[in-house]
């Protein structure tokens, strides 16, 4: 097993995970197989507990792992399925270290960082690399090289490097900014120094260097930061800003990063495979029709809280044949002041999952708004709750329909707490999650896009339609046309009537790949594309 570690100095947000995600995949393109591991340094055990404002979206994996968003940029650039154990938290590692020294495992010593928690974490990077059958692991450190809570991890994995017999089987990456300044536009190579200065302290000599600028790095500035760092100056890269991530590793493949990469570990080359993969970043942007979505929510702030739907966008549009333009609406301004500018703009709504009262009304106007002007419409998790709260509400007419997340004293509560919630006091990892088989009717919509009748979707939730108003919702023309395998479980609704308003219990973006869009944003932007330029799906 060969070790990438992936590490970030200066700022944070130079797009490691996306360093990392790219690396994978070039050395996937040349046939070694990969897997990766994400080590975030925060006490919370899973990211599951946390508001997407901290850290971006809690993306889900199959094994019903509550993780950081990187585990998405993985899973879509190496194109595998990964498990919780690929992220590591401090949280993790401690609870493990405590449980043992309470078990007596430690067999009288004092337990601490060192030796205890290093050598936790590195029987935890080699259990987890081993166990995937991959020739490499690359294993992204989040958090900034100086860092207080980034020292156990990085200390461990100087010790692997050791370990291993030094430089033979692992490969330290940094990633750094070079900013430009001034109006001469001069590249400014310090923050680079100090960073990798900060690095050695601890041990680590980084072997390749990622710089992230706004241009190109220019020549000279590749060669005092080679001399400046030790690094050769073949390995100084930059990450220059593409037009999307998906072209970063046609960027570092032009640098001959996979080559440098390749020869340090001895690798050989069984495949050479960059061009599908470039013939996709190509068709993301190489379109002539453009479609509007508009997202509804309340994390609109921050875009990363709804990363994977904006690449499941992405793989949709480059498959149905648009760009597609993703505007953010904060369903607070829709409740205070109505549906908004972009909404009218709009030629595909997403009302994607959520949790809590805020902004609950203004989707359920979104929702009414797309129902009745035949907007093409998807709901996610919360926006599949919200599209039957509506419905109740404006096409039954039970007035104050609810779920009882909102208001658990409403007359009709059409989405209620699944029962095997209602004793659950621990709000950590206790949701339905992960994925779960959904039967998909013959015939329907949702059969057409998926292509068959049992299909495997992630979840992540508490609460469901309520069995009790099934019948009466269907009858009005919200048609249920996914069910669990018990059938007990609402999963997806479609409206009778609609070219496209449809909504799905489960998160699909989240096994959405390029090349394979999930199936509900590929027929959204499929009906978003009809809307605007007219023509049938
Ligand atoms: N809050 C809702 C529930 O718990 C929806 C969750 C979500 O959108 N992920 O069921």
């Amino acid at each position: 097993m060969k070790y990438i570690f992936v590490t970030g100095g200066v700022i944070s947000g130079l797009g490691k995970g996306i360093t990392a995600s790219s690396i994978g995949r070039l050395l996937e393109s040349r046939g070694i197989k990969v897997t990766a591991i994400k080590i975030d340094p925060y006490l919370n055990v899973d990211a599951g507990t946390m508001n997407p404002f901290e850290h971006g979206e809690v993306y889900v994996l199959d094994d019903g792992g509550e993780v950081d968003l990187d585990l998405g940029n993985y899973e879509r650039f190496l194109d595998i399925s990964l498990t919780s154990a690929h992220n590591i938290t401090t949280g993790k590692v401690y609870k493990s270290v405590i449980e043992k020294e309470r078990t007596g495992e430690y067999l009288g010593k004092t337990v601490q960082i060192i030796p205890h928690i290093t050598n936790e974490i590195k029987a935890h990077i080699v259990n987890v690399a081993e166990a995937t059958g991959a020739e490499v692991c690359i294993v992204e450190l989040g958090g900034t090289v100086g860092d207080i809570e980034s020292m156990p991890f990085l200390e461990a994995v100087r010790q692997m490097n050791q370990d291993l017999g030094k430089g033979r089987s692992c490969l330290f990456v940094h990633t750094t900014l070079v900013p430009i300044m001034g109006t001469v536009g001069e590249q400014k190579t310090k923050p680079t120094q100090h960073s990798v200065k900060e690095l050695r302290a601890i041990g680590i000599q980084p072997d390749i260097l990622v710089a992230r600028c706004k241009e190109p790095l220019e020549e000279s500035i590749r060669r005092k930061i080679s001399l400046f760092c030790d690094v050769p100056i073949e390995a100084v890269v930059t990450a220059a800003d593409a037009r999307s991530i998906y072209d970063v590793p046609m960027t570092l493949e032009e640098q001959g990063l996979t080559d440098y990469v390749m020869q340090r570990f001895g690798l050989t080359a069984k495949l050479d495979e960059l061009e599908e993969w470039r013939a996709f970043a190509g068709r993301i942007h190489d379109q002539e029709r453009v479609v509007k979505i508009a997202c509804v929510g309340k994390y609109t702030n921050l875009a990363d809280s709804y990363i994977s739907h904006l690449e499941a966008f992405h793989h949709a549009g480059a498959e149905a044949g648009a760009r597609v333009q993703v505007v953010f609406v904060d369903s607070e301004v829709v409740q205070q002041y109505g549906i908004t500018e972009e909404l009218l703009g709009a030629d595909g709504i997403l009302i994607p999952g959520g949790f809590g009262t805020r902004g609950i009304e203004g989707k359920i106007a979104t929702a009414k708004f797309a129902r009745e002007n035949r907007i093409p419409f998807l709901g996610v998790c919360l926006g599949f709750q919200i599209a039957t709260i509506e419905f109740a509400r404006n096409v039954l007419g039970m007035e104050g329909a609810n779920s009882t997340e909102f208001d658990p004293d409403t007359p009709f509560p059409v989405v209620d707490l699944l029962p095997e919630q209602k004793n659950v006091k621990k709000m950590g990892a206790t949701m339905r999650l992960g994925a779960q088989p959904v039967m998909v009717e013959e015939g329907s919509l949702a059969f057409e896009l998926y292509g068959k009748a049992l299909i495997m979707e992630r979840h992540r939730h508490r609460f469901e339609v309520n069995p009790k108003h099934i019948e009466e919702l269907e009858k009005g023309g919200w048609k249920f046309t996914g069910r669990s395998a018990d059938g007990i479980k609402m999963e997806i609704g479609e409206m009778k009537g609609h070219d496209y308003y449809v909504a799905s219990q489960f998160h699909p973006e989240f096994k959405s790949r390029p090349g394979k869009p999930s199936p509900l944003h590929f027929g959204l932007v499929r009906a978003a594309i009809a809307h605007k330029y007219g023509g049938t799906q």
